[in-house]
């Protein structure tokens, strides 16, 4: 089967790459390296069922070339992690709506299956416990740009939604919980446990926003690859929307000090205030833990990895990278 990675060079992309050929795919990555690496897929470019592409998903004309002959595409390309969101909007709100509608539209005209990458800030700062995929999203003002990343996604949500309504595209949506693992960009931008390790690995101190009190349900990349490809692979899941994350709440104090004890850190743990790094217009979901009873069901999708096993992993591969 040929698949169509965009983003493929990409922290997920990549791992889903390397998933997608040791499982017998013909894979195209369609990247253009604003935030994927060159290292991150490199050691494919001998296999000769593998081609990169450098370029854009706002380039139809290359988007619609690509596409051709491709019967599955995982739309991965995006602008990530809330750092980059508050910095440049635009380029967030542009490449993350106009890309999406890009590639949906080449995806229908050469009639490939559709798996879409979201993401569990679709919720925004419901405090429901846990979140399902049915369940209300309820976001701030406008004038916190954070959310326009949220609003962004969602608008691509209910873009792939009506293609499948109104085309019959065959399509699946991933809200993704906090994946973390080998790639992470080691400044940390895009993931609180890059940054933490990174903080470790320098020997500098772990800096933990507002009162560290905030959770999120972390995902070892192994898990989130492993959703991805049975959502691919699964009949029912054909217009679906899922959770794919770890039924298990951390909050962000205990993830620094699991990464302390872990690396055998001496690092301090400090407290920064949001206001010292976002100014007052910034608001962070208080908690985040998915309902993946949905992802079980149909899917058969559990994830298996512990979190102290996962960080395990990641920071080996951080120690060898940084
Ligand atoms: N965070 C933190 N220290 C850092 C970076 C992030 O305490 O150096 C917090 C961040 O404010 C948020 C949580 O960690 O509450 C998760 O942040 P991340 O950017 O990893 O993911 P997201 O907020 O998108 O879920």
């Amino acid at each position: 089967m040929k698949t169509l990675v965009t983003g493929g060079a990409g922290y997920i992309g990549s791992h889903l790459v390397d998933r997608l050929l040791a499982d017998g795919h013909e894979v195209v990555v369609l990247d253009d390296l604003s935030m994927g690496k060159m290292a991150n897929i490199e050691h494919h470019l001998e296999d000769r069922r593998f081609q990169f592409i450098e370029g854009s998903v706002l380039n139809q004309p290359l988007v619609r070339e690509t596409l051709h002959g491709c019967d599955l595409i995982f739309h991965l390309a995006a602008v990530v992690g809330i750092p980059y969101i508050i910095d440049d909007p635009l380029r967030g709100i542009l490449t993350n709506v106009v890309g999406t509608e890009v590639v949906l539209e080449a995806a229908d005209e050469a009639g490939c299956r559709f798996i879409f990458a979201s993401t569990s800030e679709i919720y925004g700062k419901s405090e429901k416990v846990p979140l399902s995929e049915e369940d209300d999203r309820l976001l701030g003002s406008t004038r916190v740009s954070r959310w326009s990343y949220s609003t962004a996604k969602a608008l691509d949500e209910h873009l792939v939604l009506a293609y499948h309504q109104k085309q019959g595209l065959p399509v699946v949506i991933l809200r993704y919980f906090n994946s973390y693992g080998p790639r992470l960009d080691p400044q940390g931008y895009g993931s609180v446990v890059a940054k933490f390790i990174g903080q470790t690995l320098r020997g500098e101190p772990l800096t933990v926003h507002g009162d560290g009190q905030q959770t999120r349900s972390f995902t070892y990349i192994d898990d989130t690859v492993e959703g991805t490809v049975l959502a691919a692979e699964c009949a029912e899941a054909n217009g679906e929307v899922f959770n794919i994350g770890r039924e298990e709440e951390t909050t962000i104090l205990q993830l620094a000090e699991m990464v302390k004890k872990i690396t055998a850190s001496s690092s301090q743990i400090i407290f920064v205030p949001y206001d010292d790094l976002y100014g007052s217009r910034f608001e962070d979901p208080r908690r985040r833990l998915p309902d993946a009873s949905k992802a079980e069901r149909l899917l058969g999708f559990k994830a298996q990895v512990p979190l102290t096993e996962g960080l395990k992993k990641t920071v080996a591969w951080f120690r060898g990278n940084l």
